[in-house]
């Protein structure tokens, strides 16, 4: 199967984490997200330990909260030990629910409002990633008022597209996030910081994108970030010792995705970094990682049951389910690849080839077009693989559809860690 948390059982039923996922379907109803909660655990000490062994003392990674925010998902980052970023008062307020110390926060977005500023201090989350002499000037403002110190992190856009890197186009330099080094506005950016009595910096940041499955574009990020540092050094005589890398690392959706070797790709960026650091006369700085999907995404599955197969002749097949875009948006947002297959026939032929489509009224309400499947029709069990980042997180109630539920499967057995909302939910804010 695709991940090795994935088997047909004995009944030719699809399972997760040993779980059967037909009997999940039946006990929880559909549709359902499911969460292989050890796995993402482990994903977290992954990283952890292997950031630890490549990178200088200190280094550490950071969950990208975007892929999956929920209170649970907050106790398991605590329990690795490992750090998260958060993007808005929502987050913040989730991970402080969940007991997570938010002092291991960082605080990202390119447009943290007074508002979020203001409650994120309340909520004594420890860094702040800047990304604009304006928020700057406004935390700046915030911290003086209460007569504290922030420590921040400046976001910079290196100039590395990671798709066509190897011309080093400066197309991401144009971009809504973080300050360009290029243009010198960045080293301006510091300047002002530094001035900033209430402002520490801690280091500097950049995400230079999604779905990565080679070191490189990781690495010549680095060394971009590391001559910046040299720079800094040079001409304001500041010392930068942490470099956030982002996130970014690929994930594998589909037979056609390579498999991602962590360590390979971590230990060669370390390698990278050590002989930019050498070139530059720098120091070998801590670097974090911000993952969030290779943390997530292969620890959870999606169960629909089907309602229809219906073949129109002389063109193609759809089979209908009882979601779609509004649990997962992304085959719709940007034509994302998945597997699916019925998982109460896991073990059987996939013989047809059919378009997945949600219950929506929008004939963009596609999970998947022409994907492979087993023969199926209404009350099958449809699968979709891999759903576990950026499907709840990017959840509505588009045709006012209560969004499903999530089960945890694992060690603690299965339970419900994200109750399916009801009609009442729905109207709870309406006057
Ligand atoms: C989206 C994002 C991440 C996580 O990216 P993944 O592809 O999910 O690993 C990390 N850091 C920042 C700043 C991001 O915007």
């Amino acid at each position: 199967m695709l991940h090795k948390n994935l088997s047909v059982n004995d009944n030719g039923h699809l399972a997760i984490a040993g779980f059967d996922t037909v009997e999940l379907a039946k006990k929880y109803k559909t549709p359902l997200y499911v969460l292989d909660t050890d796995s993402v655990y482990e994903s977290c000490v992954k990283y952890k330990t292997l950031i630890s062994k490549y990178f200088a003392e200190g280094s550490k990674p950071l969950f990208a909260s975007k892929a999956l925010s929920c209170t649970e998902i907050y106790r398991i980052a605590e329990k690795a030990g490992i750090g998260i970023d958060v993007v808005s008062g929502g987050e913040i307020y989730t991970a402080k629910k969940a007991g997570f110390p938010l002092k291991n926060a960082y605080f990202h977005g390119n447009n943290k409002t007074d508002a979020d500023i203001a409650f994120a201090l309340d909520c004594g989350v420890g860094c702040f990633v800047v990304d604009n002499t304006e928020e700057i000037n406004a935390l700046q403002a915030e911290a003086e008022r209460r007569g504290i110190s922030v420590r921040v992190m400046l976001r910079v856009s290196p100039g590395i597209d990671p798709h066509t890197h190897k011309a080093v186009v400066t197309g991401s330099v144009d971009s809504k996030f973080g300050i360009a080094i290029e243009t010198g506005q960045a080293l301006e950016a510091i300047k002002l910081i530094s001035g900033c009595k209430n402002l520490l910096l801690e280091g500097l940041h950049c995400h230079i994108g999604s779905q990565i499955f080679e070191y490189d574009p990781f690495a010549e990020a680095a060394a971009v970030l590391i001559r910046f540092v040299s720079e800094v050094k040079a001409k304001l005589r500041i010392s930068v010792n942490a470099l956030n890398l982002g996130g970014g690392f690929g994930v594998r959706y589909t037979d056609e995705d390579p498999e991602f070797d962590y360590e390979a790709v971590l230990s060669k960026i370390s390698a990278s970094i050590k002989k930019s650091c050498a070139e530059c006369g720098v120091e070998e700085p801590k670097i974090y990682f911000e993952p969030g999907r290779s943390i997530v995404a292969a620890a959870g599955l999606t169960l629909y049951t089907v309602g229809s197969f219906k073949t129109i002749k002389g063109y193609k097949s759809y089979v209908s389910i009882d979601g779609g875009m509004p649990d997962n948006p992304r085959y719709a947002l940007y034509q994302s690849k998945y597997t699916c297959l019925i998982a109460n026939k896991a073990g059987e032929e996939k013989s047809v080839c059919a378009t997945v489509a949600g219950r929506c009224c929008e004939s963009g309400d596609l999970i998947q077009e022409d994907v492979k499947l087993q023969h199926c029709e209404r009350g099958d069990i449809l699968a979709v693989l891999v759903t576990g980042a950026y499907n709840y997180s990017m959840a509505s109630n588009y045709n006012r559809l209560p969004r499903p539920a999530m089960v945890a499967v694992g060690r603690e057995g299965d339970r419900v860690i994200i109750k399916r909302e009801s009609y009442e939910d729905l109207v709870r804010n309406d006057i």
